[in-house]
């Protein structure tokens, strides 16, 4: 499918049908098309036609689609950025990726009034589309390089599978900065369909949440599971408040058997859909529809099939591959696969590489297959899911010991039923920052270092508990003794 073609055809087939809907106002087909086209032309005057990345920095606006389209039809890649992100955090970004131009919503609205559409060189299938950075174990965010081809890899694999019909509404509950986004965002798109976004502040509020979750008439629904399971919570999240529900597609964590058997109750004409991948993969990689008779064969949910194109290699420590149904590392390899991480080749090479002619990725997933079907059985590092975020503990650890208070950090996750629920921070304090202020409590002390790293990192990062140690116990080969430290405090 050529996306581009395919969205600029519901500009002309439907303008009048909404694109986006959210608390900030409504965009139609027409608007989108022109203003995206508007803005391209713009685009194409100011910068020179270099694939320079360009920044859009928002929270769920209807500019936001216009500068992604008109982003990629001036043949720029662009980075989504959320406004919860700290301003520090932004400005790494923006300078690792050799950012020019910072679009916001109130730019983008100028812009396109005082623009026209222009004919413009757009992206063609080998240029990066989108960059989406990540959490990184040193403390620098990456950017995971997706090109037209891998998007439409993925575009074209789900609209088959899914066979949406036309003008569907797809529930919007990730920010645009995280690829999970990316599956509504051009599902709806491409398939004459709205987009309705939660913005965070209805999603902090459960009145405003389910008032407008009632109002949506949504008919597919995108999200982690961690949000469904915070809806669930709602005694009437249901098919009366939700009547038009088709589809659940979860991704990003696992996907409890208990909340797919809740919202099979709950909306008995409705299906529930697992799926799997990381954001080098470009959303998602493998799926399965989650039905009764799958229930009740697994106690822990298969992440499914891979897309026909790809090939799913489970492999040991020494790269050989595992026998059918052993575990190992799993390695995504296909068309959707990112080139790699933007000015990053040390990184790209240490996880990414071909194989039999196709980009190829180690995922750090550990996994096996049984029954033809992938299982995803955890991490075989220190990067773990927050509510759907991934995030790198090394990231926080980084950051932390960047503080002049702070001699040594670690950073665990906090566990409930094998769910990770927050972070642990375990903190040794440099001597000068004790004796600068003797009397303070560990909870002062939390407090402060937590308003410290909020200048860093998104508060999703942000550790809920602070331990002060004066030393951290050590395994035999001298290395911090992780496991003793979460026995011990957590
Ligand atoms: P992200 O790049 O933010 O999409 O995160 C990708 C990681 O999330 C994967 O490498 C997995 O560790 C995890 N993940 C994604 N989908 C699932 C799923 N359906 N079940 C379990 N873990 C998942």
């Amino acid at each position: 499918m050529d996306i581009l073609k395919q969205i600029d055809l519901w500009g002309q087939i439907a303008p009048d049908r909404p694109a986006h809907i959210s608390e900030h106002g409504a965009l139609t087909y027409g608007e989108l098309c022109r203003q995206s086209d508007s803005l391209a032309g713009q685009l194409a005057q100011w910068l020179p036609d270099d694939g320079a990345p360009v920044i859009v920095l928002g929270h769920k606006q209807p500019e936001m689609l216009v500068a992604f389209l008109g982003c990629v039809k001036a043949a720029h890649p662009y980075i989504p950025l959320d406004t919860a992100l700290p301003a520090q955090r932004i400005a790494r970004i923006s300078d690792t990726a050799g950012v020019r131009l910072v679009l916001t919503p109130e730019h983008i609205a100028e812009i396109v009034k005082l623009s026209r559409p222009a004919p413009t060189r757009r992206v063609t299938p080998l240029e990066p589309y989108y960059i989406i950075f990540t959490s990184g174990s040193t403390g620098e965010p990456k950017g995971v390089v997706i090109t037209l081809a891998c998007l439409t890899s993925f575009v074209d694999w789900m609209v088959n599978e899914q066979r949406f019909k036309e003008g569907e509404i797809f529930l919007n509950q990730a920010p645009f900065s995280f690829d999970l986004s990316v599956m509504d965002l051009y599902l709806a798109l491409v398939t004459g369909g709205t987009l309705f976004s939660l913005t965070a502040r209805q999603i902090a509020s459960p009145k405003h949440l389910y008032q407008a979750l009632a109002t949506s008439g949504v008919t597919t629904w995108v999200s982690t599971p961690s949000f469904a399971q915070m809806c669930l919570v709602e005694k009437s999240f249901s098919a009366v408040m939700l009547p038009q529900v088709q589809r659940f597609l979860f991704c990003g964590e696992t996907l409890p058997p208990e909340i797919a058997a809740q919202l099979l109750d709950r909306f008995p004409t409705a299906q529930v859909w697992n799926t799997y991948g990381p954001t080098e993969a470009t959303v998602a990689t493998t799926s399965i529809q989650i039905d009764r008779t799958i229930l009740n064969r697994y106690s822990m949910l298969p992440v499914g099939h891979s897309k026909p194109d790809v090939q799913i290699l489970i492999l040991d420590q020494s790269g050989q591959t595992v026998k059918p149904s052993e575990q190992g590392e799993i390695v995504i390899v296909g068309p959707n696969v990112s080139p790699g991480y933007l000015k990053r080749p040390d990184l790209t090479q240490r996880v990414f590489f071909d194989y039999q002619g196709e980009r190829a990725y180690h995922t750090g997933d550990i996994g096996y297959v049984q029954d033809d079907l992938l299982f995803f059985q955890g991490r075989a590092d220190n990067q773990v899911k927050l509510h759907g975020y991934r995030i790198e503990l090394g990231d926080i650890e980084s950051h932390l010991c960047g503080l002049v208070q702070v001699r040594g950090a670690v950073v665990l996750p906090i566990l409930k039923q094998d769910k990770v629920e927050a972070l642990a921070a375990f903190v040794i304090l440099n001597e000068e920052a004790l004796n600068g202020s003797p009397d303070d409590s560990d909870f002062e002390r939390s407090l402060a270092l937590r308003n410290r790293l909020a200048d860093h990192l998104p508060s999703y990062m942000l550790p809920r508990k602070f331990y002060f140690l004066t030393t951290f116990p050590l395994t035999i080969n001298g290395k911090i003794d992780r496991r003793q430290l979460a026995e011990t405090w957590l």
